[in-house]
C-alpha cells in the first residue's frame, strides 16, 4: 500500500487539491502600504490629547496618567495659572517605550488622554517619536473631528 500511494503520488495530489481550492478563494491578502487597513475599533493607536468645546485643554495636569504608566514613559511640565489652577506648558509621551497598553486612558479622570486609530508614524530618528503637547493637541483635534463625523 506504502509503494502505490508512493507510485501514484498520493500525497502530492492531495497537497494540490488544498492548494487549488485555496486558489480559487478571494485573497485577503491587503497591498500595504499601497492599499491601507482599517483599524478595529478598539485598536490603539498613538496618543492625543483632547480640547473642550471652547479650546481650553481638557488636561488638568493631575499627573495620574504618568503614574499609571508601567513603561514611565509620560511627563509633564506645569504652572500655576491666573485662577490659581495647574496649567499644562508641555506634555510628552515617548512613543518608543510605550506599550500602548490603553492604561494611562484608563486613569484619566477628565478623559483628556485618549488613543487614536493612527498605526502609521515610524521615523528614522528616536527622538522624533517623542511626542509633545503641540503634536498630541493636533492629534486630539484630529480624533475630536473623526468622533463628530461617526
Ligand atoms: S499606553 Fe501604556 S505604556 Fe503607553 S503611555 Fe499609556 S500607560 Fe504608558
Ligand atoms: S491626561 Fe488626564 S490623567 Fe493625565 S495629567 Fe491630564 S487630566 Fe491627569
Amino acid at each position: 500500500m506504502e509503494l502505490l500511494k508512493k507510485v501514484a503520488f498520493l500525497d502530492l495530489l492531495k497537497g494540490m487539491k488544498v492548494t487549488l481550492k485555496t486558489m480559487l478563494k478571494p485573497t485577503v491578502t491587503v497591498h500595504y502600504p499601497f492599499e491601507k487597513v482599517e483599524p478595529r475599533k478598539r485598536f490603539r493607536g498613538i496618543h492625543a490629547l483632547k480640547l473642550n468645546p471652547d479650546g481650553s485643554y481638557r488636561c488638568e495636569a493631575c499627573y495620574l496618567c504618568a503614574e499609571m504608566c508601567p513603561s514611565n514613559v509620560i511627563d509633564m511640565e506645569m504652572t500655576e495659572g491666573k485662577d490659581g489652577k495647574k496649567e499644562l506648558v508641555d506634555f510628552t509621551v515617548d512613543l518608543t517605550r510605550c506599550l500602548f497598553c490603553g492604561l494611562c486612558v484608563e486613569a484619566c479622570p477628565r478623559d483628556a488622554i485618549v488613543m487614536t486609530d493612527i498605526y502609521e508614524f515610524s521615523k528614522y530618528s528616536p527622538d522624533k517619536l517623542i511626542l509633545h503637547k503641540e503634536d498630541l493637541l493636533e492629534l486630539g483635534r484630529y480624533y475630536q473631528r473623526k468622533e463628530r463625523e461617526k
